[in-house]
Parts: C-alpha cells; structure tokens; sequence
C-alpha cells in the first residue's frame, strides 16, 4: 500500500470524513485490521480562511507548497488537498512537488463522465462557483456546468462558512439548500455537484442525483494507494 499525504483541516470538519471514509474502503478491500496509511498535515482554519476573504492566494499558495513538500519529505507518495475550493492553487503547488496531486475536480469529472450526466449544478463556495479552475475541469470533459445565481451562491457560502465549517447543521438550512437544487434542475441540470467537502455533511440523500465530492475522491485516493 502507498501512503496519501492529506491537507486538511478546511475545514476539520470534512478532514475527518476524509480519515474515516479512507479507512473504510481500504478495510473492506483488504479486510483484516488493514487501515489506510496516511499523513495529515492540518491547519488552524481561521488563518486560511481570512486569506481566503482577502483574495490572498499567493500567500495561500505558499502555505499548501510548503505543506506538500513537508508531507513528500514525510514519505508520502500522493497528496490530496482535502477541500474542493483550495484547488484554486492545486497547479502552482504540482508545480512544487514530485509526487502527484490527487485532484478532486478531476475525479469528480471522470465520475460524472462515467455515470454519462451531461448537465450538472456546481454548488460550493463563492470562490468554486465563481471562478474557473473548477468548472474547466468539469467542462474539459465535456460537462455543461450550471451555477447557481447570485443570491443562491451567497446563500450556499454563508451556510458552508457560518454553519457547516463549524459543525451545525441546520434543518432550516438544508431545505434552502434543497429548493436550490431543484430550481437549478428545473434550470436544466441532471445532477448536482456537492463541491464543497462539508456539504455531505447536511445533505446526506436527496431525491436528486447528487455528486459527492468528499466520497468520490476519497474512492479515487484509495484506488491510487491500492493500486
Ligand atoms: N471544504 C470546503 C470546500 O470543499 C470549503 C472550505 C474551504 O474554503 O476550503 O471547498
């Protein structure tokens, strides 16, 4: 077995799912008391996400270089970056490294690909929605990508950063979150990408097709380090 090196703690919320689903699905592999060899470098998310708000990202860029080449030093033979929206800087820290970035958006679109959904709503924070490094993924594999409006795209990022990123979960919530996905698939979308790792966490099943991010790199890692 390979060892994935995790950058986590965006939040720990999700990070934690990450632990737990990765050594689930090497269990049931393997069976035994076989578990997941991993490293997990995590941060205090409130530094993180303050430079997000500020748009800083080369400062951000140099924190997840220094992070993954810490975890290469550290033996680990992948990385993956353990939340949807810091792939904003998954490129520039590839460029930094010599062991392969697991990319969540890449796995989501070979999934979407494989399962032949055409249209997707892409739900995440304002930076996922808003900016293009991760729709182009989806897109480059021929995925027509709907975003949510403005007022649904801020009513998504205050639950993911007011609530989901700090434990709560609200039924309230989860129901505004709900009617969105249903105005994106009367709008024409087959599925919808839960691309914020922390949005499992309160949408658990819908009526709807649903895009796992959390899970389906989590399945994408385990099949990498098995492999
Ligand atoms: N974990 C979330 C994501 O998948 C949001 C937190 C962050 O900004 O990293 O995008």
């Amino acid at each position: 077995m390979k060892t994935i090196g995790i950058i986590g703690g965006m939040s720990w919320e999700s990070t934690i799912e990450y632990y737990r689903i990765i050594n689930e699905l090497v269990n049931k592999k393997l069976s035994g008391l076989h578990s997941a060899k991993l490293l997990i470098e995590s941060y205090d998310f409130e530094d993180i996400e303050k430079l997000q708000s500020c748009e800083n990202w080369e400062e951000l860029t140099k924190i997840l270089i220094h992070s993954a080449k810490k975890l290469e030093k550290a033996g680990a033979d992948y990385i993956a970056i353990a939340t949807n929206t810091m792939h904003l800087v998954a490129e520039e820290v590839q460029k930094n490294i010599s062991i392969p970035i697991i990319h969540i958006a890449e796995a989501a679109a070979n999934y979407i690909k494989d399962k032949n959904i055409g249209t997707v709503a892409l739900f995440g924070t304002i930076y996922t929605m808003t900016k293009p490094f991760y729709k182009d993924k989806l897109k480059e594999l021929g995925i027509n990508v709907i975003i949510p409006d403005a007022q649904q795209q801020s009513t998504i990022n205050i639950i993911i950063y007011d609530e989901l990123c700090k434990g709560i979960i609200k039924e309230t919530s989860r129901e505004k979150i709900i009617d969105i996905m249903k105005d994106c698939i009367n709008k024409g979308a087959k599925g919808v990408v839960l691309g914020c790792t922390e949005l499992p966490n309160i949408i658990k099943n819908a009526d709807i097709e649903i895009i796992n991010t959390t899970e389906v790199h989590c399945r994408e890692i385990v099949k990498r380090i098995l492999d």
